[in-house]
C-alpha cells in the first residue's frame, strides 16, 4: 500500500527572536538556521518515519538537489519529484520565546504541479492506495477528483485554510485532518467547543480528526469512515472519539500536526484501529514540540516505542 502525497517542499529559514517583528522595528537575529520544511515534506518525512511507503509528488529548484538526497536519506521516495527553474518554495519563521510561530511563506515551486503529472502519477495508483494533500501546492481539486476516478483514498489536510475550497473538495475527501483553527473557521465560529459540537451535523458524512494542540485530539467516524467499512460497524455520523495529548514541556510546535498526521494515516495503513492509530501519533506529536525544527524534530518508529512503553 503506498500513499502518494502532493504535498509542498519548503527551504524554511528559523529565526529565534524575544518578540515578533512589529510594524517598522528592524531587528537584529543571533539566532539563524535553514532547514527542510513545508507541510508537504513534513507529513512525507514523518510517514517514511513512521514506516509508511510514501511517494513525494511535488517540485524544487533544481538548483536545490540537496533536499532530494536529505528526503530520501529520511526514507521517502523521490522519484516523482521535478526538479525545474522555478524558485524552490520557502518560510521565513519567527519563533518566540513563548515557543510561538510566525510565519510568511513563498510558494515557488510547490505551485508548478500539472494537470499530466497528475494524470501520470495517479495512473500508477491501486486500488487501496491513498492520496494525501495539504492546501501548500496547486490543482488540489483535480487530483482529489483524478483519485477517485482511479479508486484512491483521499486524505486532505487543509492547511493553510481556504474554506471556500475546502467546503467545495469535502465530497471527495475520505479523512479530513483539521487543528483547532481550521476546525473554527470552516463551522464560522470563533469558539472551539462549539465548533466541536458543530461539526458532525455540518459534515455528517466526513471522517474528521481535530487536533487540539495539548488537548489532544477529537475523532468523528463520519458515515463514510476506512475504519468502519472494515470492521463493519453501523455509524449515525456522531459517533465521537477523545484522545488526551501527552503531557510535555513544549520548546516548538513547529510540525506537530505534521507528526500527528503521518504517524497517524501510517498506523490506520498498517491496519491499527483508529484509537491505536490516533495514540501512537499524540506520542509523536508530543516528542516533536521537545524538540526544536520542522523536520529534523519528527520522531523514529524506536523512539514512539520507548516514549509509549515509558508511558505505560
Ligand atoms: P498544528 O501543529 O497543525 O496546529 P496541533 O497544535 O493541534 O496541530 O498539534 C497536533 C498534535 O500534536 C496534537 O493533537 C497533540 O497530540 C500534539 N501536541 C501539540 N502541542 C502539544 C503540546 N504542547 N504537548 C503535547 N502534545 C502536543
Amino acid at each position: 500500500m503506498t500513499i502518494y502525497n502532493f504535498g509542498s517542499i519548503n527551504l524554511d529559514h528559523l529565526y529565534q527572536l524575544d518578540h515578533f517583528v512589529r510594524p517598522g522595528e528592524t531587528m537584529a537575529s543571533n539566532s539563524y538556521q535553514c532547514l527542510l520544511g513545508g507541510k508537504g515534506a513534513n507529513q512525507s518525512v514523518a510517514l517514511a518515519k513512521a514506516g509508511a511507503r510514501v511517494k513525494h509528488v511535488g517540485a524544487i529548484h533544481h538548483n536545490d538537489h540537496g533536499i532530494i538526497k536529505q528526503l530520501a536519506a529520511l526514507g521517502v521516495d523521490t522519484d516523482l519529484i521535478k526538479q525545474i527553474d522555478v524558485p524552490t518554495g520557502h518560510a521565513i519563521i519567527q519563533l518566540n520565546k513563548e515557543a510561538e510561530n510566525s510565519i510568511i511563506l513563498y510558494q515557488g515551486a510547490n505551485h508548478a504541479l500539472t494537470e499530466e503529472q497528475v494524470d501520470q502519477v495517479l495512473s500508477q495508483a491501486m486500488a487501496g492506495d491513498w492520496v494525501l494533500l495539504q492546501n501548500e501546492t496547486n490543482l488540489i481539486e483535480y487530483t482529489m477528483r483524478k483519485a477517485q476516478e482511479y479508486g484512491v483514498k483521499v486524505a486532505f489536510n487543509p492547511a493553510p485554510m481556504d474554506a471556500e475550497l475546502t467546503k467545495r473538495v469535502l465530497g471527495f475527501v475520505d479523512l479530513l485532518i483539521v487543528n483547532e483553527v481550521e476546525a473554527m473557521d470552516l463551522i464560522g465560529t470563533s469558539d472551539i467547543d462549539s465548533a466541536i459540537a458543530a461539526f458532525p451535523k455540518a459534515y455528517p458524512e466526513l471522517a474528521v480528526l481535530i487536533t487540539l494542540g495539548k488537548a489532544g485530539v477529537c475523532y468523528f467516524t463520519g458515515k463514510k469512515s476506512t475504519e468502519k467499512k472494515s470492521t463493519g460497524k453501523k455509524s449515525t455520523g456522531e459517533e465521537k472519539l477523545f484522545v488526551k495529548a501527552f503531557s510535555v514541556k513544549a520548546v516548538d510546535t513547529t510540525a506537530a500536526g505534521d507528526t500527528f498526521i503521518g504517524f497517524c494515516l501510517a498506523s490506520l495503513m498498517n491496519g491499527d484501529d483508529i484509537t491505536q492509530s490516533i495514540t501512537r501519533a499524540c506520542a509523536a506529536s508530543a516528542i516533536c514540540v521537545t524538540r526544536l525544527g520542522a523536520a529534523s524534530s519528527i520522531p523514529t518508529q524506536d523512539e514512539v516505542t520507548a516514549f509509549l512503553a515509558k508511558k505505560s
